[in-house]
């Protein structure tokens, strides 16, 4: 595809690895966590890890933060990152944005000539919508009724690891919508060059628990998953 969203990590926790494992330690030692943290072995982090992630003991790796800048997704796709509550969120304000007919256009419309002119006319007459109405003085905060969904907006976006697992199995799921499960493996691919030890886990449910939840909606990649099962949540 064409145009990504962008995604750029802004910071994580600093030595995450030794905090991570000094944690999930701290349960098991008489050792303060400042000694755990200096004195754990490559090893012994790795086994610990393990332990917590094949198990899903996963409280311990809430200790680690990532703090992403997104840019270049649709109101779409960050009414559907909100719902992710366990984040903290900053997003551009549409009160003083006047930027309301720069919009992201599907790939699979923008790649048909004929949906492409279509939107293209949709297009034009809405920014003659919104001059004629900004010329009778009204404020970009009242433009922003008749703005589309698909509008581009920017997030900062904090989630601990945990979170990002939980968010991961949902939005790589190819049940989610285009837009946001691109901007999920990008996030991925940034997190799993600096944590590489709790992000290898990260997948849908398929692959995180060998279970596909979709029931009668899914992709059938289960299938292809040695010791895959399809279920539903819902009683039929
Ligand atoms: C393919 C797809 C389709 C979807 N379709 C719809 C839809 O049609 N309509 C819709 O409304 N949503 C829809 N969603 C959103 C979905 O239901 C979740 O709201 C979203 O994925 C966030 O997941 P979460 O609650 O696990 O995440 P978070 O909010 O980050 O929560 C993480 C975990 O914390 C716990 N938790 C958080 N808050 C509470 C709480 N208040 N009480 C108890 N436990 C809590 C839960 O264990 C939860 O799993 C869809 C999601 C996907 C992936």
């Amino acid at each position: 595809m064409k145009k990504k969203p962008q995604v750029v990590l802004l910071s994580y926790t600093k030595d995450l690895l030794e905090t991570v494992t000094a944690a999930i330690n701290q349960c098991y030692s008489p050792k303060t966590g400042s000694e755990l943290k200096e004195s754990l072995t490559p090893e012994k982090q790795k086994r610990l890890l393990d332990i917590v992630l094949s198990s899903g003991h996963l409280s311990t790796i809430e200790h680690a933060s990532f703090t992403f800048s997104i840019s270049g997704v649709s109101r779409i796709t960050e009414t559907q990152l909100v719902r992710h509550r366990i984040a903290s969120y900053s997003i551009k304000s549409g009160r003083y944005n006047k930027t309301h007919t720069n919009f992201i256009i599907p790939p699979a419309i923008e790649n048909n000539k004929k949906a492409a002119a279509i939107v293209e006319k949709y297009k034009k007459n809405l920014e003659s919508t919104i001059d004629e109405l900004t010329n009778l003085g009204f404020k970009p905060e009242d433009m922003r009724f008749f703005t589309p969904q698909g509008i581009k907006t920017n997030i900062i976006v904090t989630m601990n690891a945990r979170s990002l697992l939980n968010f991961f199995e949902h939005r790589l799921c190819v049940r989610a919508q285009w837009e946001i499960r691109q901007l999920a493996q990008l996030m991925l691919d940034v997190v799993m060059e600096v944590a590489p030890e709790i992000f290898r886990y990260a997948g849908p449910t398929c692959e995180t628990q060998k279970i596909c939840w979709e029931g009668n909606m899914s992709c059938g990649k289960w299938k292809a998953i040695e010791g895959g099962e399809l279920r539903s949540r819902q009683s039929d």
